[in-house]
């Protein structure tokens, strides 16, 4: 049997160990954390309405009106019309006819993708896919194809080796662990060329990307080009659960074959008023999205201000490259001890020798916060050895990755 403690140990030499911190309050820009005020930089809550006293209020008034739990699985009693009103309105903001709700955006793609690929059928997913993508795609039986990060090429290439099986292509919109974007318009034409089904994660890009924060899909000005839009209700919405949208009859497909939303109880409706009240926000005052547009900028002027290298992307997700596991978590150590709360992220989430700083910027930094971070974790840096610029950028990083993926 495997020694699980010898495990453990392993996992902390090689600087991959992980640790559940303890914050008290809201997810705001600043959270007490162990006791301490620290600026906040690892929370999906972008727009700030995970702490809104609007949905605050909408949660505890659903909670009065129609208690806390859903108490059974949608199919069953578990469907409130809270439940299909959001859906209507999940289907009109990511320019789709219907949309169904999850438990969460990691169980609609652990729904969706078994009930659209099965076996003898291929599956094919970007290789920085969401663990979720993955994880779905093992779980449908299908053969699975992992193409090179953001590589239409290499996606018609092994779009062609199908010989013509079914297909379904999954993909981030936005890539939660480097904020860069996927070549939507070339897969939406490959997945057209190919009649393959085409799935697009906007988990990360809802209320960050495109008009109106309505996702990268839309951004592109692909809206309704997609057959599944799937995305959480955790991040931007600050609230908890996800959904997939599609057509009518993918939906209604949906309901008889997608396991985790037949064989799991419902939303708890306090979720779902939440999530409604903060769509409703969103859709009410758009400013919040350019603002967390003019934040991304700002940190990423502020850290080449201290040497790092930081890439291109414009989203809100701003990663620093470090390379080694150790030196990242060391790093973020060092930072959280001067008041920024930064994660580092390392192997297995993002490919060996690639482990960085994941900076989430939030629409409610200030500026001055914003410059703070910077500095902090410029000489974070510089005190545990590493000099800002020295990085692996992340192009380069994937080319690591690649180099991996040829030798295994
Ligand atoms: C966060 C995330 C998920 C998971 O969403 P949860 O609601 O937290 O389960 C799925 N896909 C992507 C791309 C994500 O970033």
């Amino acid at each position: 049997m495997l020694d699980l403690e010898d495990r453990l140990d392993e996992l902390n030499q090689l600087g991959l160990h992980q640790r559940m911190r303890m914050v008290s309050g809201p997810q705001g820009p600043r959270v007490v954390l162990d006791g301490r005020p620290v600026l906040l930089l690892c929370s999906g809550n972008a727009l700030g309405l995970a702490d809104h006293p609007r949905v605050r209020q909408a949660a505890a008034d659903a909670a009065m009106r129609w208690g806390v739990g859903a108490g059974a699985a949608r199919v069953s009693s578990g469907t409130m019309t809270l439940h299909r009103r959001l859906e209507e309105r999940l289907a009109a903001f990511t320019g789709q006819r219907a949309a169904l709700l999850f438990g969460s955006g990691a169980l609609a793609n652990l729904g969706v993708i078994p009930a659209l690929a099965r076996r003898g059928e291929v599956v094919l997913h970007d290789e920085l896919s969401h663990c979720s993508i993955v994880d779905g795609c093992r779980l449908s039986g299908a053969d699975v194809v992992a193409y090179r990060h953001g590589d239409a090429d290499h996606l018609a290439w092994a779009l062609r080796q199908c010989d013509g099986r079914a297909a379904l292509i999954a993909t981030d919109g936005m890539f939660g662990m480097d904020g860069d974007v996927a070549p939507l318009g070339d897969i939406v034409a490959l997945a057209r060329r190919f009649d393959a089904r085409l799935l697009v994660d906007e988990a990360h890009a809802l209320g960050a990307l495109g008009p109106g924060g309505r996702g990268a899909v839309a951004e592109a000005g692909l809206e309704g080009e997609v057959d599944v839009v799937t995305g959480t209700l955790a991040k931007a919405l600050g609230s908890y659960g996800g959904f997939a949208s599609c057509d009518h009859v993918t939906a209604r497909f949906l309901v008889h074959s997608a396991r985790t939303l037949l064989h799991s109880t419902a939303l708890p409706p306090v979720a779902a008023a939440a999530a409604m009240a903060a769509l409703e926000l969103l859709e009410e005052q758009p400013r919040r999205v350019e603002k967390l547009r003019a934040n991304a900028e700002s940190l990423r002027e502020e850290l080449a201000r201290e040497g790092f290298e930081v890439s291109g992307a414009a989203a809100h997700v701003v990663p620093l490259v470090v390379g080694d596991s150790e030196l990242a978590a060391r790093i973020v150590d060092v930072a959280l001890e001067a008041g920024v709360f930064a994660e580092a992220i390392r192997p297995p989430v993002v490919p060996e020798g690639t482990a960085r700083i994941r900076l989430a910027v939030m629409a409610s930094h200030t500026r001055a916060e914003l410059r703070e971070v910077a500095t902090v974790l410029g000489r974070a840096a510089l005190k545990c050895g590493f000099r800002p610029g020295a990085g692996v950028p992340v192009a380069a990083a994937h080319q690591v990755f690649d180099g991996l993926a040829e030798a295994a």
